[in-house]
């Protein structure tokens, strides 16, 4: 196996359908399965690079192992404190990268919602919010206010961001703000997931002109874009397109072409039966 997707539980990974989707219209011959890793992370990645692997990507939970085991990292892995996708470089080391900020990016741009120069709320303070926060920081945003169940991790990730457009409040004091609005809301905790809304007011909910949820789903929405859609907040999104977008930059990092984002986008949502 030339490339794989690792990670525990992996079955449900759609990365090899994305990769085989790209490859088949780069003209790439590429091998990409899927690996259970069920001990360290290292044995698993020793096993797969030294059978001749060439990259992977990683997923829940090996993303900070992937980080450790990187022998060189990208900026934005440096940044995220993350790896989800790994190279063997000609010199033989194993260099990390993390582009599923860089994928969130791709999909908002494509989106055409607000980031530069725009109010952001970014919900969770877990590897996917720390993630994302110095991609979009890179575009130029007018703040970003992190708020997380448990507030302290947003503090500290405020802190860590080092830069005075980055702060953290805690639900109850965002709720009491009756001046407080954004202009993009991003979930980014793992509420979705658990079928359970955010302690996010509906009042401020209504004042965003858009909202984005990390979680995606065959169909489309999550929990969360169809509370907000209900609500009259007319720009939606689950995560669909931020998958894309990092699978895209991946498969670039690893055979130097970059498949074309747009057309991937509508091609995969339409090959999952969703919207
Ligand atoms: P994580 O590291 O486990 O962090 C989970 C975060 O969600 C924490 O901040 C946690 O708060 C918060 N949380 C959990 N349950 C909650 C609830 N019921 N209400 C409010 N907050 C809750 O997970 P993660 O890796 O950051 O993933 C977060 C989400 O991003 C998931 O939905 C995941 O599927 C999605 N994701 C999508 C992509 C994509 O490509 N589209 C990529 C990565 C992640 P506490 O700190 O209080 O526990």
């Amino acid at each position: 196996m030339q490339y794989a997707v690792m990670g525990n539980p992996i079955h449900h990974s759609l990365s090899p359908l994305l990769h085989a989707y790209f490859a088949q219209k780069c003209g790439i011959d590429m091998d990409y399965g899927r690996i259970l890793v069920e001990g360290p992370f290292k044995d698993a990645a020793d096993k797969f690079f030294a059978a001749g692997g060439k990259g992977c990507n990683i997923t829940l939970p090996c993303k900070l192992e992937a980080f450790e085991y990187a022998g060189r990292l990208s900026d934005n892995a440096k940044r995220a404190g993350a790896v989800n996708t790994l190279k063997k470089e000609a010199d033989g080391v194993i260099c990390g990268y993390n582009t599923d900020g860089p994928g969130l990016v791709k999909h908002l741009l494509y989106l055409n919602y607000p980031v530069k120069g725009a109010k952001i709320l970014i919900i969770g303070a877990g590897g996917a919010a720390k993630g994302i926060l110095g991609p979009i920081l890179a575009e130029d945003p007018q703040s970003i206010v992190i708020v997380n169940r448990t507030a302290a991790k947003a503090e500290d990730l405020a802190v860590r961001a080092a830069d005075a457009r980055v702060s953290a409040v805690a639900f109850e004091a965002l709720a009491k703000d009756e001046h407080a609005a954004f202009d993009l809301v991003i979930n980014a905790s793992a509420s979705s997931i658990q079928s359970t809304l955010p302690q996010v007011t509906d009042a401020l909910l209504c004042k965003a002109s858009a909202v984005y949820d990390l979680m995606y789903s065959k169909e489309g929405s999550t929990i969360f874009t169809e509370h907000c859609r209900a609500l009259g907040i007319g720009q939606c999104s689950d995560g669909f397109g931020m998958l894309v977008g990092q699978a895209v930059l991946s498969f670039k990092i690893w055979n130097g072409v970059e498949p074309d984002f747009y057309q991937a986008l509508t091609d995969l949502r339409g090959m999952l039966g969703s919207k």
